[in-house]
C-alpha cells in the first residue's frame, strides 16, 4: 500500500491516515508532524522551518526532500506508508517520483508514474475548514495563517489533484462527512486494489 494523502488544511488528512496506517500497519508518514518534533527540539531544521511554519508558509522544498528522503528509507516503509502533507508542490512530486525509484517498498527501478501508488484527495469546502481548524487550536492554527495556508493550499498543492489524475493514480473522497463515514469510504475505495 503506497498512499498519498492530499487535501486543504483541516481535511482530516491526519486522522484518516492514521486510522487507515494502524488498520494496515504501515507507517503514517506526516512530514507537519516532522517538522513540529523539529522545531520543538530545536534541531538546525526545525529552526529553519519555524518561520515558515508559524506564517503559514510552506518550507522551502529542499528540506522537505532530506526530510522525506530520510525517513522512507527506514526499515518499517520497505512494506508500504501513507505519506500525509507530503507531495505539498509540483517539484516535490516529482522529486519523489525520482525517490520511488530507489526507496525500500518503492517498487523497484521503474518511475513514480509506474508504482503502485495512489493519490487520495479529500475534498472539504472552505467554511467548514475554517470551522474546523479554529477549534483545533495548533499553534499555527490562528485566523490570519488560517487564511493563509488555505491560499498557499490553492496556488501551490492543488495542481497535484491534475497531476495525479492525468496518471489515473488520484481518489477522489467527500471529507465533508463524519469521521466514521470518510474511513469507511476509504477503505471501501482502497482495499482491493492494493
Ligand atoms: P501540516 O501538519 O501538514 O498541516 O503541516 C504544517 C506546516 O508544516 C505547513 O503549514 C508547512 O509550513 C509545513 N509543511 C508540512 N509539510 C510540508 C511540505 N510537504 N512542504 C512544505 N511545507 C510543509
Amino acid at each position: 500500500m503506497q498512499l498519498i494523502f492530499m487535501g486543504p488544511p483541516g481535511a482530516g488528512k491526519g486522522t484518516q491516515a492514521q486510522l487507515l496506517a494502524d488498520l494496515w500497519k504501515i507507517p503514517h508518514i506526516s512530514t507537519g508532524d516532522i517538522l513540529r518534533a523539529c522545531v520543538v527540539a530545536k534541531t538546525p531544521l526545525g529552526e529553519k522551518a519555524k518561520a515558515y511554519m508559524d506564517a503559514g508558509e510552506l518550507v522551502p522544498d529542499g528540506l522537505l526532500m532530506d526530510i522525506v528522503q530520510e525517513r522512507m528509507n527506514q526499515p518499517d516503509a520497505k512494506a508500504g506508508w501513507i505519506l500525509d502533507g507530503f507531495p505539498r508542490t509540483v517539484p516535490q512530486a516529482a522529486f519523489f517520483d525520482t525517490l520511488l525509484c530507489d526507496v525500500p517498498g518503492g517498487g523497484g527501478p521503474k518511475s513514480g508514474k509506474d508504482c503502485a501508488l495512489r493519490a487520495v484527495n479529500l475534498d472539504v469546502p472552505d467554511n467548514v475548514l475554517v470551522t474546523r481548524l479554529l477549534s483545533r487550536g495548533r499553534q499555527d492554527d490562528n485566523e490570519q495563517t488560517i487564511r493563509r495556508r488555505l491560499q498557499v493550499y490553492r496556488e501551490q498543492t492543488e495542481p497535484l489533484i491534475e497531476f495525479y489524475r492525468d496518471r489515473e493514480q488520484l481518489v477522489e473522497v467527500d471529507g465533508d462527512r463524519s469521521m466514521q463515514e470518510v474511513t469507511a469510504q476509504l477503505q471501501q475505495v482502497l482495499s482491493g486494489n492494493s
